[in-house]
């Protein structure tokens, strides 16, 4: 009895699976269950290319990254030809008083920054922080991310700035600020045309705390105009802070199309979805 009803059970269970991956070839199947496992479990594989290296991203693929370019704004991290302030930042300075960007905005990082925030692939935000660390690192006395608006953050889940501030101060020894500012519902920046950004930004962020005499060390996935961190910088000098500098992850440059960093259609890789 018994071991008949555990037959009928595992028959049920077969006529489920068959119905389930019947359509897909063995090959799709095993890539299949291969993609649930790991997204359940910490990833042992290239976040980009799925080869086995015990590592989010293996060698090869940590070579094609598009590290950011030396020549640039130390102010906003745009490229400059000088070793200087850039023409944007000496006409019009903004509240930050400087920018380091580990990466370019551009193949496979946007991939990657895509991955983190919009099909929730956290160990993303612990390979940022890791790239950020092997660069330049900015000083500071406290890290303060970039909030997320309350609807943002609930559709969301997490808010990524986040996620990537956290190893980041563990391994500075600074204190993280996560609960005291907030970011009103603005349209997202990333829907809406560069020339109307900073407007739309426009008086974004509240704080609750002091920061007197503090330099803040502000932690953003991406920077592409500046409007977003220049607001919130203006917000946390209101509140006290001395000075601010902006630590992101990836910048993006004015044309779009970074010396050296390659288009997704000239590439060979095949982003994991
Ligand atoms: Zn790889
Ligand atoms: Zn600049």
């Amino acid at each position: 009895m018994d071991s008949a009803v555990q037959a009928g059970g595992e028959s049920e269970i077969a006529d489920v699976m068959n119905e389930f991956f019947g359509k897909m070839s063995a090959e799709q199947t095993a890539k299949e269950c291969r993609l649930t496992i790991l997204s359940a479990l910490l990833p042992q594989d290239c976040l980009l290319c799925g080869e086995a290296c015990g590592d989010l991203l293996c060698p090869a693929c940590r070579q094609e990254l598009p590290i950011a370019e030396e020549r640039t704004c130390p102010v906003c991290a745009e490229r400059s030809p000088a070793d200087g302030p850039c023409g944007s930042c000496l006409k019009a300075p903004p509240h930050f008083e400087a920018t380091f960007a580990a990466c370019l905005y551009a193949f496979p990082i946007d991939k990657l920054v895509q991955a983190l925030k919009y099909s929730h692939r956290l160990p993303v935000a612990e390979l940022l922080a890791r790239l950020m660390l092997g660069g330049p690192r900015p000083t500071g006395d406290v890290i303060v991310p970039v909030p997320l608006s309350l609807p943002r953050l609930r559709q969301r889940g997490f808010n990524q700035a986040v996620e990537i501030a956290r190893p980041l101060a563990r391994e500075l020894g600074l204190p993280l600020v996560t609960q005291r500012c907030r970011r009103r519902d603005a349209v997202a920046q990333a829907t809406l045309p560069w020339h109307v950004r900073r407007q739309n930004v426009r008086h974004a962020f509240e704080c609750t705390f002091d920061l007197g005499g503090q330099s803040v060390i502000v932690v953003d996935d991406v920077m592409t105009t500046g409007a977003t961190l220049d607001e919130f910088a203006r917000t946390l000098k209101i509140h006290g802070a001395t000075r601010v500098t902006n630590w992101v992850a990836a910048r993006t440059m004015r044309d779009h199309l970074p010396l050296g960093g390659r288009r997704p259609d000239e590439s060979g890789y095949a982003y994991r979805r």
